[in-house]
């Protein structure tokens, strides 16, 4: 075996070395994994026999590195623009290292007071920043798919407890029926909530949207008069994620107030954000009068994986979908909160730091800003494709996502992805949306600029005219 204290400073030296010179690299780097790299390359470097002896440690992390890098995407890159990702700023990022190195367990209070205490704080922060209601309670996740399982729980609870039903006892077999409402735009995440908590995402009821993916208002009100009285969850969209639009959740809620007992859920994975911008706030106008919020601070917020957060109004709910009780786990001693109580987890990561650490290193002006210029981004970028003759921007531009499609062809759409991903200097991906076939661009990264909007359309110019010379051969 070798000599694991002795070597523990230096494996840290090393990769803490190696992390400062590829996070110096970010914003030159190019950005997609290498060109035709393919997974049996990768597994021919990672792969071979189970290992049966031991290694040095600085060993593994040297043939880690070589090994991983060709398939690395760098993510962070100011010129990343797929899915919404998002990267990570750097007192989240040192604060994530920093968790690792304290290696706390985040269930309990008594397990690690500083952990417990840091989800607290940064959680009434967060709950003012976003302009939710005061005492709204947060539990920590891995992401916003997470936030829906722990938030629609919470929701099942309560609309079956105003039905005189304990769900949490008795299960859902013989409950009474629980008729969940979305827009048939609704992000997938949500149906694997809901799959999860056992509402089946096949019976959840489908509300029409207009162009831009927005739940029409009108189609949910007259879905609602045909549905019998009883325990009701309604999922409205904050920021849809290919178009970024909002539901009108200001007249959502509305509709859903001549109905009571129903609880109305927010999907703001990014858009949520918008509340911290004094000129964006209109977009998610009425969002404070909801019961339940999932939002991701690994997007927007800029913490790096995995972080996400499910907010509710209703802390008995939460606590009684998520709490958890048992003999040798004994109650903080001046009945602190323990965080396993607000999540599904027991033993977990101590995600709040980065959290924390975001939060205070760019304060309520720092985050606003970001929003706020990542959407100025995409609107760049939107026009300039708009300006391009033969590209159609397909969306309504009012956040972060543009869509955009070439010569009204799927091929060369198709075609110019593949080029913008081996180029290098930026990274899309494409999409479906309503029929369409489009590029697909989403500007959530704390360091991108006009002048990354700027080479992201001249690459985008050089492709394109490839793609067109290889399609008239
Ligand atoms: C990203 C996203 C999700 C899922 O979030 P994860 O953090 O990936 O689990 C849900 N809804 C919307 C609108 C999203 O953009």
């Amino acid at each position: 075996m070798p000599d694991l204290d002795a070597a523990t400073p230096a494996v840290l030296r090393q990769a803490a070395d190696y992390a400062i010179d590829y996070r110096a690299s970010v914003p030159t780097r190019r950005v997609g994994a290498r060109p035709g790299l393919t997974s049996d390359e990768l597994r021919a470097a990672l792969g071979g026999p189970l290992p049966e002896a031991p290694r040095d440690p600085r060993q593994v992390v040297d043939e880690l590195i070589a090994a991983v890098e060709p398939g690395l995407v760098t993510i962070d890159s100011p010129r990343y623009f797929g899915f919404v990702m998002g990267g990570s700023v750097p007192a989240a990022l040192a604060a994530d290292i920093l968790t690792t190195a304290w290696d706390q367990n985040a269930g309990l209070y008594l397990a690690t007071p500083a952990a417990a205490m840091v989800e607290e704080v940064a959680g009434e922060w967060l709950v003012e920043l976003l302009g939710l209601p005061a005492g709204t309670a947060v539990g920590f996740t891995t992401g916003a798919t997470m936030a829906h399982f722990v938030t629609i729980a919470a929701a099942r609870h309560a609309v079956l407890r105003n039905a005189g039903w304990d769900v949490e006892e008795q299960g859902l077999q013989g409950a009474p029926e629980i008729r969940v409402v979305l827009g048939k735009d609704a992000h997938v995440s949500l149906f694997n909530a809901l799959r999860m908590v056992g509402l089946g995402r096949g019976r959840a009821i489908r509300v029409a949207t207009d162009d831009e993916g927005r739940m029409i208002t009108r189609e949910l009100r007259a879905v609602l008069a045909e549905l019998p009285a009883g325990p009701t969850i309604v999922c409205a969209q904050a920021g849809e994620v290919n178009t970024g639009a909002f539901a009108p959740i200001d007249a959502i809620a509305d509709a859903v107030a001549e109905r009571p007992g129903t609880w109305l859920h927010v999907d703001g994975a990014f858009g949520l954000w918008a509340a911290v911008v004094p000129s964006l706030r209109h977009l998610v106008a009425g969002v404070e009068r909801a019961d339940s919020w999932a939002t991701d601070a690994h997007k927007w917020l800029n913490v790096p994986y995995d972080s996400g957060l499910a907010l509710v109004r209703d802390v008995a709910a939460l606590r009684a979908a998520m709490g958890v009780a048992a003999a040798y786990l004994p109650p903080a001693p001046g009945a602190e909160r323990d965080p396993f109580d607000y999540a599904p987890e027991m033993s977990r990561r101590a995600r709040g730091f980065p959290v924390y650490a975001a939060l205070r290193s760019l304060g309520r002006a720092g985050i606003a800003e970001i929003v706020e210029r990542n959407s100025r981004v995409a609107r760049q970028i939107a026009d300039g494709l708009a300006a391009m003759p033969g590209v159609r921007v397909i969306n309504e531009v009012v956040l972060n996502q543009v869509l955009a499609r070439f010569d009204d062809s799927d091929e060369v759409t198709r075609d110019l992805v593949r080029r913008i991903q081996d180029e290098g200097t930026a990274w899309f991906g494409g999409t479906t949306y309503h029929g369409t076939v489009a590029i697909r661009i989403s500007v959530s990264n704390w360091a991108t600029t006009e002048e990354d909007g700027a080479r992201t359309l001249d690459a985008i110019a050089r492709c394109l005219a490839e793609a067109r010379a290889a399609r008239d051969g």
